[in-house]
């Protein structure tokens, strides 16, 4: 996938990416210098509460038990209480991201299909990260299913993106970490693809997520929970942001502005808070039944959900 994106004939997806994504061409926004260090000063003013009674603790926050407690806090608790299980769909992300991070990255000429067994392969060999013990362990209809799923991703991925190319500094898998209040309060996340790099208080990174099914509403509060991290880490915000629908190979993008990093800020720092709550002072959840409810653990016993065609 590396190479001549200007020798490549793009389809009309592949060029609606580069001109309305990428944005090709076209100026980037910049920013006052000490953006992150307001926002961060900001989020830490709102923590300090949560950071004092964590005492020596330390309140882990990540994207999806920001949104589960967003959306419905008891959807949050039953999930903290069930545990993270890898299972083939979880699998199927990874698995695609590497082989296109090895697409782009290893100057060979397979097939996606070729670099799926390779990332399987390679992920399965670390046991300490990632699925790569459930990887090992999974049974051979587990592996055809995380390979089939996977390579599904990826071929599309390739159909709809223009080759990415190494000078557009793509990152696939990309951590992004911030630590608060002395660290008592760690943020993560990580995104799928980041493309592009700040110059001074420039901006020059797109963040894209990608995406199967429909679009939700969450989609965009992960997107801007992502633009946060990434101002916070690099001093500078990405200029765009995107959940990429696979499927349809459709997109919802929005350019990042200081309102959203500040409506994102206010948003991390009100789910830290909730989350503290319901993990160390144990406040009882409050139920909102909606769609989430069909992905819910507590969802055969829950007094909301009871009743509703969900
Ligand atoms: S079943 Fe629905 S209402 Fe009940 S805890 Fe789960 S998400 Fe919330």
């Amino acid at each position: 996938m590396v190479g001549a994106v200007e020798a490549a004939v793009l389809t009309p997806t592949q060029e609606r990416v580069m001109s309305d994504l990428m944005g090709s061409g076209q100026a980037r926004p910049s920013f006052e210098a000490d953006l992150a260090s307001h926002l961060r000063a900001d989020l830490e003013e709102r923590l300090a509460p949560v950071a004092e009674q964590l005492e020596d603790r330390q309140l882990v926050v990540h994207k999806s038990a920001l949104a589960r407690v967003h959306t419905c806090e008891g959807h949050q608790v039953a999930e903290a209480e069930a545990g993270f299980s890898w299972s083939a769909p979880a699998a199927v992300g990874v698995v695609a991201h590497k082989a296109i991070e090895l697409s782009v990255c290893l100057a060979r000429t397979e097939g996606l299909a070729a670099l799926v067994d390779l990332a399987i392969e390679r992920l399965a060999a670390d046991l300490d990260r990632g699925p790569g013990a459930w990887l090992a362990a999974a049974s051979e209809l587990d592996r055809a299913e995380v390979r089939g799923g996977a390579i599904d991703r990826a071929l599309k991925f390739e159909d709809e993106f223009p080759p990415i190319k190494r000078a557009w500094r793509p990152r696939l898998e990309s951590t992004l970490l911030t630590s608060l209040c002395n660290d008592r309060i760690v943020v993560r996340g990580k995104v799928d693809l980041a493309l592009g790099q700040a110059r001074g208080t420039t901006s020059g990174v797109l963040i894209v997520d990608f995406k199967t099914g429909k679009p939700r509403r969450d989609h965009t509060d992960d997107l801007r929970f992502y633009a946060l991290l990434e101002t916070l880490r690099a001093g500078v915000p990405p200029f765009r942001v995107a959940s990429w629908y696979l499927d349809s190979g459709q997109c919802h993008q929005e350019d990042v502005d200081v309102q959203l990093l500040q409506a994102a800020a206010r948003r991390l720092a009100d789910g830290a808070r909730k989350l503290h709550e319901l993990e160390v002072a144990r406040r009882p959840p409050t139920l909102s039944a909606g769609p989430m409810c069909q992905y819910c653990s507590a969802r055969q016993t829950c007094p909301e959900a009871a009743g509703r065609s969900l």
